[in-house]
């Protein structure tokens, strides 16, 4: 069989390891695709043709020679990066006005670790700047369009990400995901998304948003593929301090079964404000799917999530604005012309270098940081963030995994959402994960009975059991079946 560009891990491995096609056609195929598809998605900033077909010789170089089975299951497999990572040689501008003739010295772990494992590297994907945002309307390059109809956004921060899976643009894209980033734009494409255990996948060479929530995840079609792309991800890397020691099966696990498990859905959270009938619909569909694979279902309850969106929106700024404090145009980027002192050059650049959500966020942070109201608003957040903890915790004790919405309703039209407190509000089922540092993953459902667009439902685990959720996933995959190319993208359209 020649290769497509809606092939999955397994089926590139076993069609190049068969001798029907080489990574050198995966790639050539791969930008072909992409010439055509991304002039209406708009998910790429930067492709990296050298670096794609130099990995393809090298996988090409193992078939030849006898080699292959031993480069492991990502060899040959198209992948690509959100543009906050860095990857040696390329543009790192997350999206950014600030950044956007910085090129990396060097690459960043979850990159190289998805290349050495044989990944071909396609290019780096379109965010909302800095990573704040959910809909990559704030990109500086220009949005990014829902490649299940082009009127709509891709969700976000990391909406070039999720397009380019949904558009067979690449199997495997990384995102990450500090409230919601991965599985929000995964719901809003219609793939799976994975926000692992903060500390599962190393964090060295992502440009920080906020350190004590990101966590870098896997896009695909398919949840057998994220759990390759997590087997290949996952484990201790001594450049990030707060990585953690941990072996990965995730693949393995996904024969398993749910019958020994419980899940434990949120009642509660069933009457949230802004919960569409289209959504809750799908929650109670794939709950009742689950029970069906044998699971055994329980009522669990999150009292404090609540506060959740108001501790996210203390803690990520607070952390935004110190991470930001770097781009002072001296050391790193956009540097405003004409300025005879430092301070104006400083000012001038900082004003000139970010968008407007980059600028609320940093003057959010700046006075609650400030003294006096620290103490008022940050304080109080992590106490928050430590019973939303024990929220989690206090659940576990009844059940193996959660079902929660994803977001509270399908994709949106572009400008739809113009007011930043409602854009926030929709983040309300995503940020108490990483509040908690739980593992959370978004997985398709089909598409909505109203809007006619996808749907994902979020399983989310107990820290460093994330592959409790990829069994779930894997039962609800059996029963919708997996993730289609997004029809007006599938190949040979
Ligand atoms: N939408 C959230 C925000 O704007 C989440 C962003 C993210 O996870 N990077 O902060």
């Amino acid at each position: 069989m020649a290769y497509s560009t809606d092939m999955g891990v397994r089926a590139i491995h076993e069609g190049i390891a068969a001798g029907e096609f080489s990574a050198r056609e995966v790639a050539q195929a791969s930008f072909e695709h992409i010439a055509k598809a991304d002039a209406d998605v708009h998910a790429y900033l930067e492709l990296t043709e050298d670096a794609a077909f130099a990995a393809a010789d090298k996988v090409d170089a193992a078939v030849a020679d006898g080699t292959f089975e031993q480069m492991g299951p990502l060899a040959g497999v198209p992948v690509a990066f959100k543009d906050n990572m860095n990857m040696e040689g390329t543009h790192t501008t997350c999206s950014s006005k600030m950044l956007e003739n910085y090129v990396s010295p060097y690459t960043a772990t979850c990159v190289s670790r998805l290349v050495e494992a044989g990944g071909l590297p396609l290019g780096k994907l379109n965010m909302d700047e800095f990573a704040f945002g959910s809909s990559t309307e704030t990109s500086a390059f220009g949005p990014t369009k829902n490649p299940w109809d082009l009127s709509r956004v891709p969700g976000g921060s990391s909406g070039g990400s999720a397009a380019a899976a949904a558009a067979g643009m690449a199997c495997i894209t990384l995102g990450s995901d500090t409230g919601g980033s991965i599985r929000q734009p995964a719901s809003f494409c219609g793939v799976v998304g994975v926000k692992p255990t903060y500390g599962m996948v190393s964090r060295y060479g992502v440009v920080a948003f906020g350190s004590s929530l990101d966590q870098v995840g896997p896009f695909t079609r398919s949840v057998e593929d994220a759990a390759y792309a997590m087997d290949a991800l996952c484990g201790f890397d001594p450049r990030d301090c707060t990585s953690q020691h941990f072996t990965p099966h995730f693949v393995d696990a996904l024969s398993q079964g749910v019958e020994d498990m419980k899940v434990g859905i949120v009642p509660g959270f069933m009457d949230s404000p802004g919960l569409t009938a289209e959504v809750k619909e799908k929650v109670n569909e794939a709950a009742a799917k689950l029970e069906a694979a044998g699971a055994e279902l329980v009522e669990v309850e999150l009292p404090h999530a609540d506060a959740a969106i108001s501790a996210y929106y203390v803690l990520g700024p607070c952390e935004a604005f110190s991470n930001l404090a770097r781009f002072d145009s001296v050391r790193y980027g956009y540097c405003a012309e004409g300025h005879k002192d430092l301070g104006g050059q400083y000012e001038g650049s900082r004003a000139g270098g970010f968008g407007m959500e980059a600028k609320r966020r940093i003057m959010l942070g700046s006075y609650l940081l400030s003294a006096g109201v620290y103490e008022k608003y940050y304080y109080p957040a992590q106490q928050v963030r430590r019973l939303i903890t024990q929220d989690y915790e206090r659940a576990y004790e009844s059940c193996d995994v959660i079902l929660i919405p994803t977001s509270p309703r399908a994709a949106f039209q572009f400008g739809e959402i113009g007011d930043p407190v409602e854009m926030h509000l929709s983040d309300i089922f995503t940020v108490s994960i990483n509040i908690a540092g739980n593992g959370g993953m978004s997985v398709p459902c089909g598409l909505g009975s109203e809007s006619g667009m996808p749907i994902g439902v979020q399983l989310v685990s107990p820290q460093f059991k994330d592959v409790n959720m990829f069994r779930a996933a894997a039962a609800l995959e059996a029963a919708y079946g997996p993730a289609p190319v997004a029809p007006a993208f599938q190949a040979g359209e």
